[in-house]
């Protein structure tokens, strides 16, 4: 059996948990509650006809007073990295996590979410940011934990990536 754990991580308050939940649980609350630490979960999916566990560890929120560490990423096979499309700073956050893993972890497989899709009218990142994102090369994703959009497609697309990097390194 594949077990593989995976980091949420992003800015606080722009979806991790309610990401992880629609994901793990199928449910999604309108409540706000701050994660401290961490918090694991896991779930099994089917890629290829290969059953993958996910170790889904829903990280607290970076801000002022929190830094995400590497510490935090140990034994991780790949992040999500969310952004919530409402709030531009949130966007920053993430280009600073990324750095910090690229400078200590190096490259581990990602995926770029863009979240609360839903919230049309409120949309602070422009879709030229996104673009310029695509055109480093990274994987991508408008996602909506409200409605479900590309939730599973989210996880999926990044155990994919996982596992498509561990068959380099075996080769
Ligand atoms: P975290 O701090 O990154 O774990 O963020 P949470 O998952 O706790 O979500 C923060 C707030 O945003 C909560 O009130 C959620 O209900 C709300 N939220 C999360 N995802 C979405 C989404 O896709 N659409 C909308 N409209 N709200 C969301
Ligand atoms: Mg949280």
């Amino acid at each position: 059996m594949i077990r593989k754990k995976i980091c949420l991580l992003g800015a606080s308050a722009v979806g991790k948990t309610s990401l992880a939940q629609r994901f793990v649980k199928s449910i999604y609350s309108e409540k706000y509650h701050t994660t401290l630490g961490a918090k694991i979960d896991k779930k099994s999916i089917d890629i290829d006809g290969k059953e993958v566990t996910l170790l889904v560890w829903d990280l607290q929120g970076e801000d002022d007073e929190f830094k995400i560490r590497p510490s935090f990423l140990r034994g991780a096979s790949g992040f999500l990295l969310v952004v919530d499309l409402t709030r531009h700073e949130t966007l920053v956050t993430a280009f600073s996590i990324y750095k910090m893993i690229q400078d200590s972890i190096g490259g581990l497989p990602f995926v770029v979410l863009f979240n609360k899709d839903d919230l049309t009218d409120s949309f602070e990142v422009t879709q030229d940011q996104m673009d310029e994102m695509k055109q480093h090369g990274w994987k991508m994703l408008r996602t909506s934990a409200k409605t479900g959009e590309n939730v599973e497609t989210a996880f999926r697309l990044l155990a994919t990536a996982m596992l498509e990097s561990d068959n380099i390194v075996e080769s």
